[in-house]
């Protein structure tokens, strides 16, 4: 049996996070990857250094090459940086009837780097959140979603799936990870229950690419029929020995090992 898994996401040069990482992370799985190119990112340990987005005219001809002929069993999108390619990936994304669809609402780099136009955010709600079966924002990010700040205990969390879920979104999971320096726990809201995923805190600061990893190790799991409970479950065992084996690369946050 052949799964079949692809991301549509940014090139990530130092290959820590975006379509590296997702190739990386389905190949480990099981699946066999393929890639939609949104935008280049110059990028290395140390942050980003420029973003080069691809022509709608690229991204649809990636997108139609490979669905026309491969066709997937689930697709995880990233780095989508601006509304028209959101646009462009929503409408190609329906024209093929594609459900397995997890959404890593990839806004800002761990340095600050911006990885989405903030224009863009309405895109992100209106054509991307109602075609997702996994939603898997942070906190940050959820807040920037539901337009209001200050999630800072699991109770804010759950209203603040409810919210996200509501938009469109079938599945919501939110990564507690910016909660405490302690303890926290990812929830994954269905529209009837919660599901609580314990973050273990692993000390250490080669966490670059960890997003783009847990998002496209659920889209791996979605592609060989698992549930969404399953893959998340199998998803968050596979990125926290990703992290507790990150690589000291570079002269800045190294990777997470998508190997260990
Ligand atoms: N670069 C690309 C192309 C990405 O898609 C992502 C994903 O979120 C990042 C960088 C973010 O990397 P970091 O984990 O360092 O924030």
């Amino acid at each position: 049996m052949i799964y079949r898994a692809l991301t549509i996401a940014g090139s990530d040069s130092g290959g820590g996070a975006g379509i590296q990482a997702d190739l990386k992370t389905f190949q480990e799985l099981g699946t066999f990857g393929m890639s939609v190119i949104t935008a280049l990112t110059a990028q290395n340990t140390q942050g980003v250094h420029g973003v080069y987005p691809q022509s709608i005219e690229a991204v649809e001809a990636q997108l139609e090459a490979v669905l026309s002929d491969i066709g997937v069993d689930a697709v995880k999108t990233g780095m989508l940086f601006n509304a028209e390619i959101i646009e462009a990936v929503s409408k190609c994304l329906k024209k093929y009837g594609v459900e397995r669809i997890v959404v890593d609402p990839v806004m800002v780099a761990k340095g600050g780097h911006a990885l989405l136009h903030p224009e863009a955010v309405e895109a992100v709600r209106k054509h991307l959140i109602p075609l997702s079966m996994v939603i898997t924002p942070n906190i940050p990010e959820a807040e920037v979603i539901i337009g209001e700040e200050g999630i800072s205990s699991l109770a804010d969390m759950k209203e603040a799936a409810k919210k996200i879920y509501n938009l469109g979104a079938k599945n919501v999971v939110l990564k507690g990870g910016h909660l405490s320096e302690e303890e926290s726990t990812d929830v994954l809201y269905d529209g009837n229950e919660f599901t609580y995923f314990p973050v273990q805190r692993i000390q250490t600061k080669h966490t670059h690419g960890t997003g783009c990893t847990f998002a496209s190790a659920i889209a791996a799991g979605l592609a060989k029929g698992l549930s969404v409970v399953e893959a998340t479950k199998v998803a968050k065992e596979f990125i926290t020995c990703a992290i507790e084996e990150s690589l000291e690369l570079g002269k800045g946050i190294g990777p997470t090992n998508h190997s260990a």
